[in-house]
């Protein structure tokens, strides 16, 4: 099957969760099997189109953030703003003319009608029914009733307007949703008569989506439950147009642990944030496109690739799905403990540079500092579950660790002299450990204890302190070959100078 869907945000604030869920499921299904030709060729084509109608509220930085947002999760789209295609422009404001001349099509088909309330004419029945408790919103049809020739010359004539759907009474509005099955709505129930385009001649969301849907051969409409309630609008305007409506596929939505609608409250829901938090863009990529599906049984870690020959609607649930930060948290650890020591050096490095790893915050490393960082994330890959904890696990290897409180050096039931005397042995071990690997060297440093009669852990401890500036540390062995004999040396003498005046 050919398929054509989209993800139509409004630049009205930052990426979030919801957002990035509704633009992956809206790529995975273009990318999916069903929308490969029966020779296996990929005709279909994920869409972004920016829906700014909103002008006041629209703004250019959020479409930088939309861009980055994307580019950094590896979501590309084949046709839109920056890559242009053919249905371009797809940018909304730039397509105002269009919107209106539909407008006006549907006022010739008797579809929709002008209407010159004044606002203070709209405002004051709103009041008088709120007094009343009528339970009755919405427009009330005030000006459905002007012959059709007496409100085209009041328009002509330039008295403002707007132009409303004339939504036919009496009527049941049915659509299928591919995941919720088939909607009824009856049409009195439906906002009475919405606004297609406003006085200043801008559409409104529901003129301006539905047109581009059309015009852009939009097959399938994969977007939040949020917008269900609009639907049975969009549905009479289909109808009202005599165009085909595309499939509707109205998602999940995506909750709290405490079952309220995701936010704030929760934790980080802007992707940015995600990013600063230190997540690698394949965990948030892989779990979101996780959430609300359900996928093979007993596997977790998918690419991007393998998720799109996954997709498939009919594994999408109804239930709401349920934004889990921890398991979340879990793929990020999985997904780092994979990595390479380049590849994860490259992402971990910006957050590195920033907490001034290699000097002030903001400086890059030099070529031996780059080379040391790169082996460093196999000391660190097992010990941490988000990209911004490598700087302080890693600090220790660049630059000299504040000098620890004595009390930090001395191991169980040992005092100071005991201290003094075990990291006096482990000094004449840092050298040939340094060019050992962690097999030799964890059996000479066994044979070292033994010969001394003192336990390992305690003999290691004081060590581990003077040369990391921690009791809990990344690996010592490959600490200190990372280090050099001469640096881990210094560390220890600097060290064992200090327990000695506090001893003596
Ligand atoms: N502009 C709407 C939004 O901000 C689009 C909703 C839809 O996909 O129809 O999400
Ligand atoms: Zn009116």
């Amino acid at each position: 099957m050919h398929i054509r869907d989209r993800y139509a945000p409004s630049p009205t604030g930052l990426q979030h969760i919801g957002g990035a869920r509704t633009a992956l499921f809206n790529y995975l299904f273009a990318h999916s099997k069903e929308a490969r030709g029966s020779d296996g060729s990929e005709k279909s084509a994920f869409i972004l189109r920016l829906e700014d109608t909103d002008r006041a509220r629209s703004d250019s930085s959020f479409v930088q953030n939309l861009y980055d947002t994307f580019a950094w999760l590896g979501i590309r789209w084949d046709e839109g703003p920056d890559v242009g295609g053919m249905y371009a422009p797809y940018i909304q404001s730039e397509r105002f003319e269009l919107y209106k001349r539909y407008a006006l099509e549907l006022i010739a088909a008797d579809k929709a009608y002008y209407c010159f309330c004044p606002l203070e004419r709209l405002e004051k029945i709103r009041r008088e029914r709120e007094e009343a408790h009528s339970g009755e919103t919405g427009y009330d049809r005030h000006c459905r009733s002007i012959p059709k020739g007496e409100a085209a010359k009041r328009a002509a004539d330039g008295e403002p307007f707007v132009i409303r759907l004339k939504i036919p009474l009496d009527a049941t509005t049915v659509f299928h949703d591919r995941l919720l099955g088939p909607i009824e709505w009856k049409n009195v129930d439906v906002n009475p008569d919405p606004v297609l385009l406003k006085s200043d001649g801008f559409p409104t969301y529901h003129l301006a989506n539905v047109t581009d849907d059309h015009l852009m051969g939009i097959t399938h409409v994969l977007r939040a439950q949020e917008w269900l309630p609009s639907t049975p609008i969009h549905a009479i305007l289909y109808d009202s147009f005599g165009w085909t409506p595309p499939e509707f596929c109205h998602l999940p939505m995506v909750m709290g642990q405490d079952g309220k609608k995701l936010s704030k409250r929760h934790g980080a829901t802007s992707i940015d944030e995600f990013r600063r938090q230190g997540y690698l863009s394949e965990a948030l990529v892989n779990y979101v496109a996780l959430l609300g599906a359900s996928y093979e049984e007993g596997t977790d870690i998918y690419t991007l690739e393998e998720l799109a020959g996954h997709f498939s609607l009919d594994k999408l649930n109804k239930a709401p799905a349920v934004f889990d930060y921890k398991k979340l948290a879990w793929y990020n650890a999985s997904y780092i403990r994979v990595k390479t020591n380049g590849e994860l050096a490259e992402r971990a490095l910006p957050f590195a540079v920033e907490a001034g790893v290699f000097g002030e915050s903001g400086t890059e490393p030099d070529t031996e500092q780059k080379r040391v960082f790169v082996e460093a994330m196999s000391l660190v890959k097992e010990r941490v579950n988000f990209l911004s904890e490598i700087p302080a696990k890693t600090a220790y290897l660049f630059s000299e660790p504040a000098p620890p409180p004595a009390s930090e050096f001395f191991p169980k039931k040992a005092d100071i002299r005991q201290t003094i005397a075990l990291l006096t042995l482990g000094k004449g071990l840092v050298a040939p450990m340094a060019a050992m690997s962690d097999t030799d060297a964890e059996a000479f440093v066994k044979a070292e204890a033994e010969k001394a009669g003192v336990k390992l852990g305690d003999m290691l401890m004081p060590l581990r302190v003077a040369i990391t500036g921690a009791r809990v540390s990344p690996p010592l062995f490959g600490s200190l070959r990372l280090l050099g004999a001469e640096t881990s040396m210094l560390r220890v003498e600097k060290a064992l100078a200090r327990l000695q005046i506090c001893g003596s």
